[in-house]
């Protein structure tokens, strides 16, 4: 599950709200050269790494995408995506607009939701309350700019109001996904299994 937003639009928290809501989700770990903030820890909010050390997991091809982002490097590891999915769990990677499509065109079984906050005022405010600078509201305003343009391209998109509802409601989206037949096809092929192997009723 692929969440992206603007900045300041309520992916890291939506992603808390999630872990805490259902075990289902995981969070794939990401990598990125930028400063560590008050209170983040290394290895469970992101694995900090130098510019060349990110260089060097390019290289050899260990990240399935990477992008700069308000000129710091971001990247997933491929390992933290499969930890996740060899424990049976959903990885919820929580990445830029880039990143999003670049996962869904290596995995198109990749769900990707689009979170908007309900109008500019309430992201501005957001952004404050989170103790961005004015300087930062600003670049990141503009950025957001380009970021809607591609949210057409996004499976889902999600208002991000009440912060409960909008926890609940990609909860559902998930839901709905792991429904679908196309992921289901085991089922039907053990049914289909036991008829043919059926001696009377
Ligand atoms: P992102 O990770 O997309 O940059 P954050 O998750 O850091 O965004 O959210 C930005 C700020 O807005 C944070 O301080 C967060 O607590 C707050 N926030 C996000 N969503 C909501 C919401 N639905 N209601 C109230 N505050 C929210
Ligand atoms: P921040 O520095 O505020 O934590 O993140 C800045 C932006 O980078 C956010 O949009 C965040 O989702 C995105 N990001 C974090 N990790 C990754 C990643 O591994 N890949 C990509 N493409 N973007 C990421």
């Amino acid at each position: 599950m692929v969440i992206s937003a603007p900045s300041g639009g309520g992916k890291t928290v939506v992603r808390s709200g999630l872990l805490k809501l259902d075990k289902r989700f995981a969070f794939s770990v990401t990598c990125t050269t930028r400063p560590r903030r008050p209170g983040e820890i290394d290895g469970k909010d992101y694995y900090f790494v130098t510019a060349e050390q990110f260089g060097r997991l390019r290289k050899e091809g260990k990240l399935l995408e990477w992008a700069k982002v308000h000129g710091n490097y971001y990247g997933t590891p491929v390992k933290s995506v499969l930890a996740v999915l060899e424990k049976g769990r959903i990885p919820v990677m929580t990445i830029d607009v880039k990143g999003a499509h670049s996962v869904k065109k290596l995995f198109p079984g990749a769900v990707t939701v689009f979170l908007l906050p309900p109008d500019l005022k309430t992201l501005v405010q957001r952004l404050r309350g989170r103790g961005e600078k004015p300087e930062n509201v600003a670049v990141r305003l503009e950025t957001a700019r380009s970021e809607i343009k591609v949210a057409s391209r996004f499976d889902y998109l999600v208002i991000n109001d009440k912060l409960g509802e909008t926890v609940r409601e990609v909860a559902a989206i998930a839901d709905l996904e792991t429904r679908k037949t196309g992921r289901n096809l085991d089922k039907v092929k053990a049914f289909g299994n036991q008829l043919s192997k059926r001696k009377g009723f």
